[in-house]
């Protein structure tokens, strides 16, 4: 993923292929330009395009992390949802 962090569309399809976005939360990391150290973020709430592996972030989420200018490099849905669901 090399684009910039997309914030949540309201009608929660994915903007390139239009595909219903997954919400949940999600560990990810950010890379803020080509010199910045990656950033590991955990339990972000946010919604994935499986197709496109396209994370969206919701635009206060963004800004209160300091991520306006940051990429996704890496995302997976954080285990904290699947051991609160199996709890
Ligand atoms: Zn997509």
């Amino acid at each position: 993923m090399t684009e910039p962090l997309n914030d949540l569309p309201a009608d929660e399809s994915c903007r390139y292929c239009g595909s219903r976005l997954l919400p949940s939360l999600y560990d990810a990391a950010f890379r803020g330009d080509a010199a910045a150290e990656e950033r590991l973020f955990f339990a972000i709430p946010g919604a994935l395009c499986i197709p496109c592996r396209q994370l969206y972030v919701d635009r206060q989420l963004i800004g209160i992390l300091g991520l306006n200018e940051a990429q996704c490099t890496f995302a997976i849905q954080s285990d904290s949802v699947l051991r609160a669901g199996a709890a």
